[in-house]
C-alpha cells in the first residue's frame, strides 16, 4: 500500500477518502484538516492565546500539540475528576506532556474543592455520573477561562462525539439541543469564553493514529464511569454504519452543520437576563445547573 501523495509506503489507510497516506503526508493532512475547522469557523487567531482543556486522553492532548504546531499561543486547563487511579493517571499523563514541552498548566481538583469526587456529588444530589460531570466541566472551563483572562476554550472532541451526540439529540427529538450544537459556541459579545472544537472534522481512529505516530503518552483507559454509557453505543452504532458506508459519519455530522442555518432559527443571544443570580455564568432561569447540583451536595461538600 502507497501513500496517494508521495508514492513512499503508506501507514494509514483511510477508507472515508478511499486513500491511504504515510507517516509525512498524514500528519500534513491531519494539521490541514484542523487549521479548516479553526478558519471556517472563526474559531480564534494567532493574537490571542488559547485555554485548551485537557483530560488526559488521546483527543485533547493532540490537540494541544496541533495548536502549538500550528503556531498558536497555548495553555492547558486539566479538571481533576476525583475518580480515584483513573483521575490521578489521567493528571500525571498531562503534567508529563506540559512538563516535557515546556508549556503552563492550570490544573483544578475536585477533592480539593470539594472534598469529593465527581461520582460523590452526582450521587449525593441523585444525578446520573456523566450528566453532573458535564455540568461541572462547562461550569469550570467557563469560570477559569474568564478569571484567566482567556476568550476561548477549545475541547478535544472529534467528530465521532459530535456524531454520537447528534445521534443522541436526534433519537430523542432534543430540538432545542439540535439548535445549539455546533462547533463554535458564541462567547456573546465577550461576555463568556467562547467554547470550540477544531477537531470535529477528524475521527476518533484518525486521532489515534496522530497520537501514535507522535509518541504522545496518553491514558488508554476509558473512565470507569463510561461503561454503559449511551453515548459509547451510539458510537458504536455509527462505527458499524462506517464501516458498511466509509464516510457515514462525515456526511451525517457535516450534513447536519450545512442543513442546520436552513432548518432552525438561529438561538437567540444570551443577555444578563440569562445569568445565574449564584454563580453569574449562563442559565436559562434564575440559578444554574452547577449551583443547583452543589447545593444539592452541600451536606456533603466540606468547603
Ligand atoms: Fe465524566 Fe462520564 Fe466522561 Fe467519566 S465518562 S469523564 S464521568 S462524562
Amino acid at each position: 500500500m502507497k501513500c496517494r501523495k508521495c508514492k513512499k509506503p503508506a501507514v494509514l489507510k483511510m477508507p472515508r477518502h478511499n486513500t491511504a497516506f504515510c507517516d509525512v503526508c498524514f500528519q500534513d493532512y491531519l494539521l490541514k484538516q484542523v487549521q479548516k475547522a479553526i478558519s471556517d469557523g472563526k474559531m480564534f487567531l494567532k493574537e490571542a492565546p488559547i485555554l485548551v482543556a485537557v483530560s488526559g486522553g488521546k483527543d485533547s492532548l493532540a490537540l494541544w500539540d496541533i495548536l502549538i504546531k500550528l503556531g498558536y499561543e497555548t495553555v492547558g486547563l486539566h479538571l481533576n475528576l476525583g475518580i480515584g487511579a483513573y483521575s490521578a493517571t489521567s493528571q500525571q499523563m498531562v503534567e508529563k506532556f506540559a512538563q516535557t514541552r515546556n508549556l503552563r498548566l492550570i490544573t483544578h481538583g475536585y477533592q480539593e474543592s470539594y472534598g469529593l469526587g465527581v461520582v460523590e456529588i452526582a450521587k449525593a444530589s441523585a444525578r446520573p455520573a456523566c450528566s453532573a460531570c458535564g455540568t461541572m466541566k462547562r461550569h469550570h472551563f467557563n469560570r477559569i477561562a474568564i478569571e484567566e483572562g482567556f476568550p476561548v476554550v477549545a475541547t478535544g472532541h472529534n467528530l465521532d462525539d459530535e456524531a454520537a451526540r447528534l445521534l443522541g439529540n436526534l433519537l430523542k427529538w432534543q430540538v432545542p439541543y439540535l439548535e445549539k450544537q455546533s462547533p463554535v459556541l458564541s462567547d456573546d459579545n465577550g461576555k463568556w469564553a467562547k467554547k470550540v472544537k477544531p477537531l470535529y472534522r477528524l475521527p476518533e481512529r484518525e486521532m489515534a493514529a496522530y497520537a501514535i505516530l507522535n509518541r504522545i503518552d496518553y491514558i488508554v483507559e476509558e473512565c470507569p464511569m463510561s461503561n454503559g454509557a449511551k453515548a459509547f453505543t451510539y458510537k458504536e452504532t455509527l462505527n458499524r454504519l462506517e464501516e458498511a458506508s466509509p464516510g457515514a459519519k462525515h456526511q451525517f455530522y457535516l450534513g447536519f452543520l450545512k442543513q442546520k442555518e436552513k432548518s432552525f432559527p438561529s438561538p437567540p443571544p444570551v443577555t444578563d437576563a440569562d445569568a445565574c443570580l449564584t454563580c453569574g455564568q449562563p442559565c436559562q432561569s434564575e440559578q444554574c445547573g452547577y449551583c443547583r447540583l452543589i447545593e444539592r451536595s452541600t451536606s456533603l461538600i466540606v468547603s
